[in-house]
């Protein structure tokens, strides 16, 4: 069966009253980027609380739903037969058709569901499903009316034209991008950021995103490993402003003026303040790490305060109460987690003390960051100027 459109069906989008048409604008215009790319001729409409999509001529059936499983804001992707109002006979026909096309094996339960999305339409919605039921019962006896449990549900849709479908295909849900600000995620080559990146671009959210590293002591790989992931995150968020910020100089003059048990805390305190200074420069309106409580001495709630305290934006951490588990899973249902788990060294990972303290004192810390006075503004300053920014899609 070939199908000339789709119908998309959007959840938590239906509730937002007044503003309803920014989010099922911002849901169009996030469905044309991800199809795009995939050959075909796709024309992107709404019509009474929903989109729909019509194709002209062939197109890439497999890869046009991909991409729509990752436009956030559709929680169906229905496969959808259409045909012109043409009166009533005519729409039994065309579903008549389509379920002998669509069900090799017509042994199985079903109901109809009829929507009436064109009040001019001469019956109800009841009738459409009871009168379609019989004709199909009449064209296929082996087919039999179950209204609490079917096997199938048929759904027809009168508008402008009919519609016809019985599949939906679960879409990601979540809020189209584009509708929530922007944030910019510290994004490591680990397994959490990118799921933290994804999961906050999930709620609508714009990401834009920086790289600390610290060559020669992390590789080429390391970094593309990195655009890597940031490719995989922009199928969902789209395009990402990726910052690569070389952390080398910041990282040496720590590791010479502080105590060797602080030197995470310290340095992720610079991390922190760099990306704050991207993210402003940037009209960001948040951090986001992928932090989880207690998953390593940074991550203690101590450490976390540390942390926080240089910043002035909130900081967003989707994954703070998430098991590593419970993130690896994410990671691999995104498709993030074969490029995380890829043996580069990370910037944090070369200068790591024996035992880090797992409950630094705020004060203490920030006594102990004057040792940096000399020269870490001019470090600072310099990390800041050289950025490198890619622009991922
Ligand atoms: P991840 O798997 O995301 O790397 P992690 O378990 O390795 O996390 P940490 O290294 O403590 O944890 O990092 C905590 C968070 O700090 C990361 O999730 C990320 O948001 C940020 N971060 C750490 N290292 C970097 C880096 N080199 N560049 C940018 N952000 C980083
Ligand atoms: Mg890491």
């Amino acid at each position: 069966m070939t199908y000339q459109a789709f119908l998309i069906k959007y959840s938590e989008i239906g509730v937002k009253g007044k503003n309803r048409y920014i989010f099922e604008d911002a849901l169009v215009r996030q469905i044309k980027r991800s199809l795009y790319e995939v050959d075909g001729k796709f024309i992107v409409k709404k019509q009474s609380g929903r989109i729909f999509i019509s194709v002209e001529g062939d197109y890439d059936y497999d890869e046009a739903v991909k991409a729509l499983q990752h436009v956030f804001g559709i929680s169906a992707i229905c496969p959808t037969v259409v045909v012109p109002d043409e009166g009533f006979d005519a729409l039994a026909d065309a579903v008549v058709k389509y379920v002998d096309e669509e069900f090799e094996d017509k042994n199985f339960s079903f109901k109809v569901m009829g929507r009436r999305a064109n009040k001019q339409y001469p019956m109800t919605s009841m009738e459409v499903a009871a009168e379609v039921g019989a004709r199909l019962l009449d064209a296929f006896p082996e087919m039999h009316v179950d209204v609490h449990n079917p096997d199938k549900i048929i759904y027809v849709e009168v508008r402008e034209n009919i519609a016809i479908y019985s599949t939906e295909i679960p879409g990601p849900c979540g809020m189209p991008v584009g509708t929530a600000g922007k944030a910019m995620l510290l994004l490591s080559g680990g397994i959490d950021s990118p799921v933290a990146g994804y999961m906050i671009s999930k709620r609508g959210v714009t990401l834009s995103a920086t790289y600390f590293h610290a060559p020669p002591y992390t590789s080429e790989q390391a970094k593309q490993k990195v655009v890597d992931l940031a490719k995989l995150v922009a199928k969902y968020s789209g395009p990402i402003d990726l910052h690569i910020v070389n952390f080398t100089d910041i990282q040496l003059y720590i590791y010479q003026q502080c105590a060797h048990d602080e030197l995470t805390i310290i340095m992720r305190r610079y991390m922190m303040r760099i990306a704050e200074h991207f993210a402003k420069e940037n009209d960001c309106l948040g951090l986001v790490t992928g932090e989880s409580i207690g998953q390593v001495a940074s991550q203690t709630m101590q450490s976390l305060n540390c942390t926080n305290a240089v910043c002035s934006l909130p900081v967003y951490r989707p994954l703070i109460a998430f098991d590593k588990q419970d993130i690896v899973d994410i990671s691999e249902k995104i498709d993030t987690y074969e490029t995380s788990i890829l043996p580069y060294e990370d910037c944090c990972t070369i200068f790591v003390a024996k035992h880090p303290v797992t409950k630094p004192k705020l004060e203490a810390i920030e006594k102990h960051e004057h040792n940096l006075d000399e020269k870490i503004d001019e470090l600072m300053k310099q990390a800041i100027e050289s950025v490198e920014i890619i622009k991922v899609k």
